[in-house]
């Protein structure tokens, strides 16, 4: 599937839920979230249908998340459908791993390539004011169990933001170093005003006080980063810069399907197509896709949305 800016879409993100036991500051407010009624949410049946005629138009990569995606329950349930459905070649999840720890293992089972985990500080009490609930040794308990299961590569996400956690840039980049971990600067997209943006030029100047970054060629995931690496690190360090990087938009190669059967162009634009009213038709589903595919912009436009993350799927 190519869309009419010539890029190639081959990548679906799949959002299984709104929920989210967290509530980063930067992402929801502590209240007034409106969400979804659970009946109103894609049954797992009805996500393998619209996979499966994706996979039929060319989408060869899924990727799990949400809300938080392990707050659904038989989340392997689903894994396993997906792995079944053939043309496939890689499933993967994004967590914030306060759950990994104890079904890093069953969801390898069941089908899991590989995981991301949004860590946004290294330090217990700062993560707790950043997630409002969240405890750090969780995490780290949940990237260890996931190296272990074989989900490999984790990729860690961290979204800088002035005055919050852009004094860390340095201690996470030298994870790269010590513990060989993939780490990704994510810049902050103003879905809320309860952090300051911090542009990538910015982090990589803090990283290069201290060392040199070298590009790195190596193909990591499905999307926009561009990585590098410190020298002799196993690790990498990726950017993410959808506000900054005049490219970022060229290589998208990705559609987004929310948990209420809406399928989005892009994530920053609020145009929707749903699917729930063609959910019995797998002909029906597709020219819904592809409908969805010929309205991708070429740039995502400017912000804010109308929904936040959680709705869409981060
Ligand atoms: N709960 C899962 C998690 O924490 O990874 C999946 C959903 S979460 C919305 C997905 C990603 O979106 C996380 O890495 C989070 O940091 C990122 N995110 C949320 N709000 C963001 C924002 N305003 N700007 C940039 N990234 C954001």
């Amino acid at each position: 599937m190519v869309d009419p800016f010539g890029r190639r879409i081959d990548y679906l993100r799949v959002s299984v839920t709104d929920r989210c036991n967290l509530r980063c500051i930067y992402c929801l407010p502590l209240e007034g979230i409106h969400l979804m009624p659970r009946d109103d949410i894609l049954s797992y049946e009805h996500i393998c249908a619209i996979v499966q005629a994706g996979v039929e138009l060319g989408i060869t990569r899924v990727r799990i998340t949400g809300g938080e995606p392990l707050v659904r329950k038989g989340l392997p349930r689903l894994l396993e459908m997906l792995s079944g459905i053939g043309g496939i070649e890689d499933i993967s999840l994004t967590t914030n791993g306060t759950l990994l720890k104890n079904c890093a293992r069953e969801l390898k089972r069941a089908g899991l390539n590989r995981v991301n985990v949004s860590l946004d500080s290294l330090k217990a009490d700062r993560f707790r004011r950043i997630t409002r609930f969240g405890e750090l040794e969780d995490v780290r308990q949940g990237i260890e169990e996931a190296k272990g299961a074989g989900l490999h590569p984790v990729k860690i996400n961290t979204v800088v933001m002035k005055g919050i956690n852009d004094d860390e840039v340095w201690d996470f980049a030298s994870l790269t170093h010590k513990e060989g971990w993939h780490v990704r600067f994510i810049e902050l997209m103003p879905f809320t005003d309860a952090a300051g943006f911090v542009a990538e030029s910015e982090v990589r100047q803090h990283i290069e006080q201290m060392s040199s970054l070298k590009p790195c060629a190596c193909v990591l995931g499905n999307g926009p980063a561009r990585y590098y690496r410190l020298s002799e690190a196993k690790g990498t360090i990726g950017f993410v810069s959808p506000l900054t990087d005049p490219h970022f938009c060229s290589t998208c190669n990705r559609l987004r399907l929310t948990a209420m059967g809406k399928l989005r162009p892009c994530l920053m634009a609020d145009d929707e197509i749903d699917l729930k009213g063609v959910l019995h038709s797998t002909e029906e589903i597709k020219r819904s896709i592809l409908k969805a595919i010929s309205q991708k912009p070429e740039r995502h436009p400017s912000l804010p949305l109308k929904r936040n993350m959680v709705q869409i799927g981060g």
